[in-house]
């Protein structure tokens, strides 16, 4: 019981669809009853054989005999018609049948994997620290498509089962009570077999299907770290990493088709069983009188046709098992609630942001067991100023301003964004009002122009200059073959480490943000073009908040506030000026890169 209730929230695509379930349904029982109508036309042709033998016999030598047997003739011509309308009708009302279920299941499919695919994008970034996107796609790919198998194929056997095995029985017992239960005692055998049966092939099939996406992504991550691969001349490791991986594959593949192959004698055995039953006591019934051979004739149809409806069942209980499993691993994501969003106290009113950013004693941990990766952070920056994070590496910068852009929640203390709790400004004016270059560029694969549109989908081509030009990326642009329109590749693979940087630059600026992050979005330029972009910047002072999160002190030297990070705590603060004369980290870093910036002079 307790695994019908994933399903059960499938239940309203039952009624959303209605129009194509319930017809679906009612095709299927139409065709299962035309189907069962065909055994009793064999039966009756075949019991018109022995009375048309004896009226010939009698009237032998008599032109009555060749009335007799024009009228004979025109019987089995006429019945014969009929099998063959029954089997049409059937015919056409199964494919109506499918062409209702079936694309209902096609519906419900497209919905469930928007759904998805919705909820996907609503989830927070602490989600995907914990999810592999690997599994995820197996969330969107197969176990999709075992619900759709439930809501379709599983219904349409269930239902075609049904109405046949209950009218061929009907049929039967009709007949003969006694022969009916000699016939059917293969059948729970049959089902229960082909229900093992499929829980084997089921679970190879996995296997299977494991194996192919370790595949899949295997070569995917060396295709995509070619570059890296060949340059650790590994080619031929990974060609026979590959090779192993392939053979296992294939082992997989022969296991399922031995199973594939062993499953069907039996059916057959068992189907040859009950004919076999229905011959030898039927014929005695015959013999006894009570039942006719033309009888015995209708059973084993009966019988055959029945096989694979019960044999369905077992598959269809396999189905339904499989589906619930893999609706309760989608239900587990539908469930988890971005705890990002909009709060309670949350004021609708705030619409616009200046850009004071203030930290209160803010405290960060990655999980609840780990450690303190950010530590009493206490800081204010103006609105309109420029802030600069500076720190070894893993010292908490990124993290840092990841939470200015809400996309990490403090785990104690508060920030404030002019004066208010983050919490309380809608996510939506929060982020629309910031501009993110993240420290790993992501560009997708699409034209230039698009990838940096992508920060304003209403930019004009001016705007997209504009932003382009303030990025120092233009001139860039002009020598590529196609200008804008110019595809970047995947990930933007075609373009330098520093184009791409300043492509996601670009993607920031063209949003006119109140508040522009850079977290080490500059590492990637030379010393010149960082300052050049920085000059851009600067020629709006005043009017928006800079992060930069940066190694060089080039780069952060004319900040208001410089803050230097040291394992999650601000060990220093202050402008240049103030940080010199402290003599600490910063003073440090100054005169060695100083240092290093005279003797790339001298050479
Ligand atoms: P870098 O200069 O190399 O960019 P950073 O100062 O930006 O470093 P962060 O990326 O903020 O450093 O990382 C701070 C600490 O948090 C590091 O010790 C890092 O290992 C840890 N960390 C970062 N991301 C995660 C994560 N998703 N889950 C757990 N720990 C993380
Ligand atoms: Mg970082």
């Amino acid at each position: 019981m307790e695994e019908k209730k994933p399903l059960a929230r499938l239940n309203h695509y039952f009624w959303k669809y209605r129009r194509l379930f319930v017809p679906g349904l009612l095709f299927a029982a139409i065709s299962a009853a035309f189907s069962v109508a065909v055994p009793m036309m064999v039966r009756t042709a075949i019991d018109t054989i022995p009375r048309f033998v004896n009226l010939y016999n009698l009237y032998s030598g008599t032109a009555v005999q060749d009335y007799f047997y024009a009228q004979f003739f025109a019987c089995l011509v006429f019945l014969g018609l009929i099998v063959i309308l029954l089997s049409l009708l059937s015919g056409t009302c199964t494919f109506l049948m499918r062409q209702t279920i079936v694309v209902m299941s096609r519906h419900v499919e497209f919905d469930l994997r928007n759904q998805l695919y919705d909820h996907l994008q609503s989830l927070s970034r602490s989600f995907y620290v914990s999810t592999a996107t690997g599994d995820l796609m197996t969330r969107a790919t197969s176990d999709i498509e075992q619900v759709r198998r439930y809501i379709g194929p599983a219904m349409m056997y269930l239902a075609r089962a049904f109405v046949f095995v209950v009218a061929a029985l009907t049929a039967m017992i009709v007949i003969s009570p006694r022969l009916t239960a000699f016939a059917v005692i293969p059948m729970p055998l049959l089902a229960i077999s082909v229900f093992f049966m499929a829980k084997v092939v089921h679970s190879r099939s996995d296997a299977l299907q494991n194996q192919y996406s370790t595949l899949t992504s295997r070569v995917q991550e060396a295709l995509a770290g070619i570059r890296v691969l060949k340059a650790y001349t590994r080619e031929n490791a990974e060609a026979e990493a590959f090779e192993q991986e392939s053979a296992v594959y294939k082992d997989r593949m022969l296991d399922l088709a031995r199973v594939e192959a062993g499953w069907r004698p039996i059916f057959l055995m068992l189907i040859g069983m009950s004919s076999v039953i229905v011959v030898w006591e039927g014929g005695r019934l015959a013999a006894e009188g009570a039942i006719t051979i033309g009888n015995i004739a209708e059973y084993i149809i009966y019988v055959t046709m029945m096989t694979w409806p019960v044999a369905s069942l077992g598959f269809v209980i396999t189905m339904i098992q499989r589906a619930s499993a893999s609706m309760s691993r989608l239900c587990a994501i539908l469930d988890t609630e971005p705890d990002i969003q909009n709060d309670a106290n949350m004021d609708p009113s705030i619409k616009e942001i200046d850009g004071r950013i203030e930290f209160d004693n803010v405290g960060f941990k990655y999980s609840e067991n780990g450690p303190w990766v950010l530590k009493d952070i206490s800081f204010e920056a103006e609105a309109g100023s420029t802030l600069a994070i500076v720190g070894r590496t893993g010292s908490g910068k990124s993290t840092m301003v990841e939470m200015v852009a809400r996309l990490l929640d403090p785990t104690e203390g508060v920030v404030r964004m002019d004066g208010i709790n983050l919490k309380h400004i809608s996510v939506n004016t929060l982020r629309t009002s910031i501009g993110y270059v993240p420290q790993d560029v992501f560009l997708f694969s699409d034209t230039v122009a698009n990838n940096i549109a992508f920060g304003n989908l209403e930019a004009t081509q001016e705007e997209i200059e504009q932003a382009t030009k303030e990025a120092e990326l233009l001139d860039n642009i002009a020598d590529f073959p196609e200008g804008f329109e110019t595809f970047v590749g995947e990930r933007g693979i075609t373009l330098s480490g520093g184009q791409k940087q300043r492509s996601s630059i670009a993607r920031a600026l063209i949003r006119r943000p109140s508040v522009l992050i850079l977290d080490d979005a500059l590492s990637a330029v030379d010393t010149n073009t960082e300052s050049k972009i920085l000059s851009h910047l600067r020629s709006q002072f005043g009017q928006r908040t800079i992060i930069i999160v940066s190694h060089r002190i080039s780069a952060v030297q004319d900040a208001d506030l410089i803050l230097v990070l040291e394992e999650g705590r601000i060990i220093e603060k202050g402008n240049h000026d103030e940080l010199l004369t402290i003599d600490g980290l910063y003073a440090d870093l100054y005169k060695k890169q100083l240092l290093e910036a005279e003797i790339a002079e001298l050479t």
